[in-house]
């Protein structure tokens, strides 16, 4: 019955991304927001998978977000961010604000996280941006996240703010009002339909119902390896999209029958790199920092896929992939962010060479 209905659920992920993203795809690539096909993906049950502590929940929500990727980074993306929220939210120290987690697991509200200064600051490259104080029953908060995604006014994003003693908050924060500002001041290479915004928080307040950890410290590792374990939806799934494109380019492959990298070799990395996401999410809740490392290593490994497979594409299309508005370049272009979104290769690196 169970697997009957984790059936019927995938193939409506088709559906949805065959019949209602594929129309879109240039579109969503010059700056249309995929509202529709997210709240669709959400009905489906794609952003439901880890809400629970099924033991292949984080791998449901990976596959979700790969089939999405196959066909567009931006809402695979998106998928991520909506996943990366309900995965905290599912997790939350205290039960007030876990009140929104049906809604954003359905997909009826959407959201996003703006962890990557967090995430950075941990790995002491960037100082925290948000700061907050204690008022009342809650928290003063104050700073501005440069870039946010899968925002829009009525969105709700998870932050995290320090404090004068040096703790950290994370919170559920709204986005598009008053003094939780949205702000578009920038035009990106791809990934334009995401909802990525500058967030300026000026004097919010934030009420002890929608804090979803008083303390980070402790928080932070437990749902650490299932943030990162997420993102290789995108880049699994990408890179599928890019073999299928260059199968189906039949004289492209005649023509480029020698060059290093094709289609199979393409699948059986991703499938291999599937694999090795299903086992290390079994063991998602470790807090060391070797297991930290390991998700780290697979991350980087998918993010390179992505880069190579890209890069494949081109080499494979030619000319026909250097014209303005072509899939390869699309792809090439999508590729580079997952490699550059945090945790990024720069900053895998920068851990890795730590060591444990
Ligand atoms: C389209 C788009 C959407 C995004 N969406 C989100 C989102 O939803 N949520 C979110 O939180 N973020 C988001 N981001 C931010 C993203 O995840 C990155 O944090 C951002 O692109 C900057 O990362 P960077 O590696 O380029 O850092 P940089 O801007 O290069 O670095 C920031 C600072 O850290 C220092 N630094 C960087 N790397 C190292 C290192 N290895 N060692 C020492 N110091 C270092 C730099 O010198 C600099 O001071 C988004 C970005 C883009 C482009």
């Amino acid at each position: 019955m169970a697997a009957t209905a984790r059936l019927a659920r995938s193939s409506t992920v088709t559906e949805i991304v065959r019949d209602q993203l594929r129309p879109r795809l240039s579109a969503i690539d010059a700056g249309e927001y995929p509202d529709g096909v997210l709240r669709a993906l959400g009905a489906a049950g794609a952003f439901a998978h880890h809400v629970g502590d099924a033991p292949d929940g984080l791998l449901g929500a990976v596959d979700a977000m790969a089939e999405a990727g196959e066909a567009c980074l931006s809402t695979a993306f998106c998928a991520w961010c909506q996943d990366a929220l309900v995965w905290y939210l599912a997790r939350a120290e205290e039960a007030a604000p876990r009140r929104h987690l049906d809604a954003l697991a359905a997909g009826e509200r959407l959201g996003g996280t703006g962890l990557s200064n967090p995430m950075k600051a941990l790995a002491g490259i960037e100082p925290l941006a948000l700061q907050g104080q204690r008022e009342g029953r809650g928290y003063r908060v104050r700073g501005r996240l440069p870039w946010v995604s899968n925002l829009g006014p009525g969105h709700r994003f998870a932050g995290i703010f320090s404090l004068p003693d040096g703790r950290r908050v994370m919170g559920l924060f709204e986005a598009g009002t008053e003094t939780v500002a949205l702000s578009a001041n920038a035009r990106f290479v791809a990934l334009e339909g995401t909802g990525t915004y500058t967030v300026l928080v000026r004097d919010a307040y934030l009420a002890d119902e929608d804090v979803i950890s008083h303390d980070v410290a402790a928080f932070l590792p437990r749902i650490r390896n299932g943030f990162v374990l997420l993102q290789t939806g995108m880049g699994i799934g990408l890179a599928r999209g890019v073999a299928a494109l260059m199968r189906a380019d039949a004289r492209g492959r005649r023509d480029g029958a020698f060059l290093p990298l094709g289609p199979d070799a393409i699948e059986a990395r991703a499938a291999a790199l599937r694999e090795r996401v299903a086992v290390a999410a079994r063991s998602h809740g470790a807090e060391d920092r070797a297991t930290f490392l390991d998700t780290l290593r697979l991350r980087l490994e998918v993010s390179l896929l992505a880069l190579e497979a890209a890069q494949a594409a081109m080499l494979q299309f030619g000319a026909r992939g250097y014209l303005e508005g072509s899939e390869p370049f699309r792809r090439l272009r999508e590729a580079q962010f997952v490699a550059i979104v945090t945790p990024s290769v720069k900053h895998i690196t920068t851990e890795l060479a730590r060591g444990v």
